[in-house]
């Protein structure tokens, strides 16, 4: 049978520090972890999920960047990390130029597009694309969603919390009725949860009331240890498996799979 095309979703919520590039290489790292294969894509300048991944700043010699900006293929410059069938193509600062140096490009909204469905890509047999967002609903945000077919919003549970999350919807909105009619949400994961917070629990009320089934039942709770393994270079799941954020993240991925079988008609 014919290998179908990797199911891609960008990571994305315009505030930082809600858990996105945590989400990006743990998710990951626990879809690897059954067997699948795997590819990040580090699309924030900061180079946060490839500094977690353990891919040093100098050795970061083909980028996100060659893949939007110069061309080269994603079997160029997507690299092995420590985890088996995970894998990432690195960022570094090349990237915070990248948005003005694509707005003078016919195709600005389509380069990450363009980037993933090149025919080689298929050679890779990916089963999953994750694409880590910067924190911004920038041109490079723009091209992440455009490319994919889902956005996975972690939201982290706290006043306000809502608030941004409207105009993500928007965009996602936009997209689909322009550029990439096949975009959909993906769901909202709650991040560093504290179940003995009684604010915490309030937001997940109003969040689930809000946006019913869409938000996952797996919430991630807060937990030192998913803060600590990316200076380990590792996912949580390898750093200390038995850890809460370790087991949160391989019970996200399982419920997404088996949404995932359940559209797929599996
Ligand atoms: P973003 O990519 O949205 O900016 P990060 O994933 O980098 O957010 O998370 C921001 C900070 O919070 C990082 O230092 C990260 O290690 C920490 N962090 C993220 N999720 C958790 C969690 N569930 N528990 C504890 N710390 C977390
Ligand atoms: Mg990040």
């Amino acid at each position: 049978m014919a290998k179908t095309s990797p199911r891609i979703i960008s990571v994305a919520n315009q505030k930082g520090g809600v858990g996105k590039t945590t989400t990006t290489i743990n998710l990951g790292a626990s879809l690897a972890a059954k067997g699948l294969r795997v590819a990040i894509i580090d699309l924030d300048p900061q180079g946060n999920a490839s500094t977690g991944l353990g891919i040093e700043h100098t050795d970061r010699k083909k980028t996100t960047y060659d893949l939007l900006l110069n061309e080269l293929p994603l079997s160029e410059v997507l690299r092995e990390t420590a985890v088996p069938g995970l894998l990432i193509s690195p960022a570094n600062a090349d990237l915070s130029s990248a948005d003005l140096e694509m707005v003078s490009t016919a195709r600005r909204i389509f380069l990450m597009s363009d980037a993933l469905n090149a025919s080689e890509t298929s050679a890779l047999n990916l089963d999953y694309i994750l694409i880590d967002c910067p924190p911004s609903l920038n041109l490079l945000t723009l091209n992440a969603m455009v490319a994919s077919d889902s956005v996975l919003v972690p939201l982290q549970a706290e006043f306000f919390a809502l608030e941004g999350l409207s105009q993500l919807m928007l965009s996602v909105r936009e997209i689909r009725e322009t550029a990439n009619s096949k975009l959909r949400l993906e769901g909202v994961v709650l991040t560093m949860y504290d179940r003995r917070n009684n604010l915490c629990h309030q937001v997940e009320l109003d969040v689930r009331e809000n946006l019913r089934d869409l938000v996952f039942k797996t919430m991630i709770p807060r937990n030192v240890r998913l803060s600590e393994a990316p200076s380990y270079g590792l996912p949580v799941i390898n750093y200390d498996p038995t850890s809460l954020g370790a087991v949160a993240y391989k019970s996200l991925a399982t419920e997404m799979r088996s949404r995932h079988s359940l559209q797929d008609g599996a």
